[in-house]
């Protein structure tokens, strides 16, 4: 491949992927330093959705392990890095999830890539909705399993897949509870249903739903009361809760079964202690602490009401807010023009969605105040005219 070739390409179709570095500010803004001096933004990409990436208990508490027990585990978890502070997290998890047991990962990509092929090998079959996250892909790709897509959200396509394609090995249908990119919500209580008729694991990938949704953040799962049809519940600890790493929540077999047959569990270091600290100190607050929840599903309600004052409606219930652009160009264009007015909102483009669906995606978080949302949901109507 020549890639100088294969880069202006990217550029030319406006796919180019580039670094932009900025400095988070104690507010959760962001600081450019550029040739006119400074400039701050609002930050509509983060994930970081209840602000607790500066909460100060996450920050104390990260310290306090930092110091307690060192910078690094020194070794993968079945060497000599099994501290009882990872066994500890993760029965806060387990009971989060509402389920017997969980498992750490160094992080949400490592865990979909250890797990899906712990799961299904080459007599097996993954059913995979079609917007699924890339790192699901990928945990699909290593298993060497049959792979069969299904519609995004379509149950009735998935059931007419099962009948036709799920064979006799095991079979493992896996879906996000919130997707991340359109930010609309998978129908769990009837996918567990057919996960039941057809005989197959359900892995639910909970990236974008931990402590947000259920009445203890617990996830869709909690939500909907699915806890003990789910037969994996994964999510991160770098999106909504602040910190890093990721979990898998299951039963205590399937967890014993993961320690011995996830590679990127068995043969990776287990996380620093001080990220421990934090994502301890996440799961408490988000179980004590609804009202950050209400908060910010009462923000992202201002924010969607302006929009429908001018036509955009968005899919999903979510803090995930796509404004469908379709080309590239024109979005990472939109984007520029939202950057002259302080507003930062990536422009999402292929291959990260589908062709034709390039889109700016605003996430609500709880560092935007509501005036910030006011005028940032104004502005984008008035650049697009309506
Ligand atoms: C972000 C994300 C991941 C990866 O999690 P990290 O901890 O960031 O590696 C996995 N699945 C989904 C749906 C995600 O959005």
């Amino acid at each position: 491949m020549d890639r100088l070739n294969w880069l202006e390409e990217r550029r030319r179709s406006g796919n180019l992927r580039q670094l932009f570095p900025v400095k988070r500010m104690p507010d959760g803004t962001l600081q450019v330093e550029g040739d006119g001096g400074k400039a701050v933004f609002h930050d509509f990409s983060s994930n970081d959705y209840l602000a607790l990436s500066l909460h100060k208990d996450l920050i104390t508490a990260s310290r306090k392990y930092l110091e307690l027990y060192g910078t690094g585990a020194g070794a993968a978890r079945l060497m000599s890095g099994d501290l009882t502070l990872y066994h500890d997290l993760e029965r806060q998890v387990a009971e989060l999830k509402r389920q017997e047991a969980a498992l750490l990962f160094g992080s949400g990509y490592l865990a979909n890539c250890g797990v899906i092929p712990a799961l299904a090998g080459r007599q097996d079959v993954i059913f995979c909705d079609r917007l699924n996250h890339a790192s699901i892909y990928d945990g699909c790709r290593l298993s060497r399993a049959r792979l069969v897509r299904f519609h995004h959200n379509d149950l009735n396509h998935l059931e007419d897949l099962l009948r036709s394609k799920r064979g006799q090995g095991e079979a493992l249908i896996v879906v996000e509870s919130i997707y991340s990119m359109d930010g609309d919500r998978c129908p769990l209580k009837d996918l567990v249903l057919l996960k039941e008729k057809y005989g197959c694991l359900l892995m639910v990938d909970e990236a974008h739903a931990t402590g947000l949704f259920g009445a203890h953040g617990g996830g869709v799962i909690e939500e909907d009361g699915v806890s003990s049809q789910v037969d994996i519940a994964m999510g991160t600890f770098g999106k909504a809760l602040g910190s890093y790493g990721a979990y898998v929540a299951a039963s205590r077999s399937m967890v014993d079964f993961l320690v011995n047959r996830a590679r990127a569990f068995i043969y990776s270091t287990a996380l620093p202690p001080a990220v421990i600290g934090a994502s301890a100190a996440a799961i408490r607050i988000v179980q004590e602490h609804p009202e950050l929840r209400q908060d910010l599903f009462a923000k992202v309600a201002l924010f969607k009401s302006i929009l429908k004052q001018g036509g955009l409606e968005s899919l999903g219930p979510s803090q995930i807010i796509p404004v469908l652009v379709g080309e590239s160009v024109a979005t990472v264009k939109l984007a520029e023009q939202l950057r002259q007015r302080n507003i930062f909102a990536t422009a999402v483009r292929p291959p990260t969605v589908p062709e034709g669906t390039a889109r700016l995606r605003f996430s609500v978080t709880l560092h935007q105040s509501d005036i910030v949302l006011k005028e940032t949901a104004t502005a984008l109507l008035e650049i697009l005219g309506r």
